[in-house]
């Protein structure tokens, strides 16, 4: 199974890879978080991207392209592939196209999350990682159970994005609409969409991503 998540900055698409990557045991393949892999290694995808996401813009389709190929040679041929953050241009997706045919693979399912920009801002800004294990939280809607203690690895250390701000969060949205948005009617086309609200509950939005998958 190979399925694309798809929605703005702070539409849950890591929230539910990651709860797929735990029921499931399929791979989630972020791209953001290789590329923020990269930064903090220094090497040179990390030092050509640093400066580009902290603005909010998309990273070159020659370098996200090139690292989602890799992640899909090491992953091993069996495992499912949850594409989250990828693909979000059309070079991409038809690179993604390619990277998925010559591996024997099909694309099942794109999953759009639709969600009021409105509450996308207060998503992103409240949003922070478990340094150690990176689930994610939220300061308003998804806390660890126990205060400053991660529920999935006991982990005390916590992060947050740079490019997790007001200001960078309107130019990621921007740049969804003009780049991201218009991929889909390419997989609508093929019949493979399907839209869930991305505004009702975590579990829910769970819910509805398991009927889709089966
Ligand atoms: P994305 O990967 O699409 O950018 P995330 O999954 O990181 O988005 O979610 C952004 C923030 O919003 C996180 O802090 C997460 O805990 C929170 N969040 C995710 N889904 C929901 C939801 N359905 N309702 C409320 N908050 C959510
Ligand atoms: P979010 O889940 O909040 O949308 P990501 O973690 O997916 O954010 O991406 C963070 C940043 O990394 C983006 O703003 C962009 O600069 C870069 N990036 C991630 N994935 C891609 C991609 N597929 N193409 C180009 N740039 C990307
Ligand atoms: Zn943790």
């Amino acid at each position: 199974m190979n399925i694309i998540l798809l929605g703005p900055p702070g539409a849950g698409k890591g929230t539910q890879a990651q709860r797929l990557v735990e029921r499931h045991g399929m791979r989630q393949l972020s791209t953001g978080d290789m590329l923020r892999a990269a930064v903090k290694a220094g090497t040179p995808i990390g030092l050509q991207a640093k400066a580009v996401m902290e603005r909010g813009e998309l990273v070159s389709d020659e370098i996200v392209s090139g690292i989602i190929g890799e992640e899909l040679d090491a992953m091993g041929p069996d495992a499912g592939a949850i594409f989250d953050g990828y693909p979000r241009t059309e070079a991409q997706a038809m690179s993604l196209e390619k990277l998925l045919a010559d591996r024997g693979r099909t694309l099942d399912h794109v999953i759009e999350l639709e969600v009021d920009e409105d509450a996308l801002v207060e998503r992103i800004t409240g949003r922070f990682t478990c340094a150690t294990c990176g689930k994610g939280y939220h300061d308003k809607f998804e806390q660890p159970k126990l205060p400053g203690t991660c529920d999935k690895c006991g982990g005390t250390e916590f992060k947050r994005r740079p490019d997790d701000n007001a200001e960078t969060v309107r130019t990621r949205m921007a740049e969804y609409r003009a780049k991201t948005a218009p991929i889909l009617p390419y997989y609508e086309a093929k019949g493979i969409v399907t839209r869930i609200n991305g505004m009702a509950e975590m579990d829910e939005v769970t819910a509805e991503i398991e009927k889709v998958i089966g």
